[in-house]
């Protein structure tokens, strides 16, 4: 069976849409129109998806292939990186042309995988347009409105615009306070955190939300808080009957862990 380029890219977005975790990446390597390989995100673990598929074939097969990858490939950030990155693993196998669905919007990655490809001699090609739209959609879960109800854990995406949360002081229970996290800069282990309507303080010293005893002793309102890993704030908008805690867990390259508890006013 052969495959057209626009079939490639396809098959990548689907192996993309088996991704359960954000960023959701596909790839597909092929030769002369014919599969050789697929990966996903997620397919092992921690494994980005490209390697996958690289690591399914062998020199014979790679060599002068075809990568069709629905983001970006990712570069080396810093010298020390335990595994390379996969620009650098396409460069060395031999892959002749890569297919990109979209650039990563991370900005200290943005274009830079795509670079190096073009400076190490790879012809590289974009998705269709009509294909990019959907992968920018599905990759970072943009435009999707998250509810979160009382207590928890959740790791987000923070891209482009950011992204918006609402809290809700429980199931049954409606009041709300919108959360904003915007701005997140990896390389400065910073990610902002913001309400449309209400205040952030920060908790300065709680290093656990049972050390924020009374939300209330924490002054200095703003509009956002620069968080870094680690730290608590309690947003209140100022007609609010309860505030809510957030600690920033743990900064990714794309995305972010927070934990967040509603506390009712005393
Ligand atoms: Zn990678």
């Amino acid at each position: 069976m052969t495959y057209s380029p626009t079939d490639l890219m396809k098959i990548a977005v689907e192996e993309h849409l088996k991704c359960s975790e954000f960023p959701r990446v596909g790839a597909a390597i092929a030769k002369n129109g014919k599969l050789l390989s697929t990966g996903h995100r997620g397919e092992a673990k921690g494994v980005h998806a490209e390697r996958i598929a690289i690591q399914k074939l062998g020199r014979d097969e790679l060599e002068g292939s075809t990568l069709y990858t629905t983001l970006e490939p990712c570069v080396e950030l810093h010298n020390d990186q335990a595994v390379g990155s996969c620009a650098d693993l396409i460069v060395s196998v031999g892959i002749k042309d890569v297919f990109i669905g979209v650039l990563d919007p991370n900005g200290t990655i943005y274009s830079q995988g795509f670079k190096k490809l073009v400076e190490n001699s790879i012809s590289v090609k974009f998705f269709n347009r009509k294909l990019r739209a959907a992968i920018e959609q599905e990759t970072f879960d943009f435009g999707e409105v998250h509810v979160v109800y009382g207590s928890g854990k959740r790791r987000v995406p923070v891209v482009q615009s950011g992204i918006d949360i609402t809290v809700y002081f429980s199931k049954t229970d409606t009041r709300s306070i919108p959360l904003s996290w915007t701005t997140l800069q990896p390389v400065h282990g910073c990610v902002d955190l913001s309400s449309q309507i209400g205040a952030v303080k920060v908790a300065a010293g709680a290093r656990m939300l049972s050390d924020v005893t009374d939300p209330a002793v924490f002054r200095f309102p703003s509009h956002f808080a620069r968080m870094k890993k680690g730290m608590i704030s309690v947003v209140q908008p100022a007609d609010a009957t309860f505030c809510v805690l957030v600690r920033l867990i743990e900064l990714y390259e794309n995305d972010i862990l927070f934990q967040w508890e509603v506390r009712n006013d005393p």
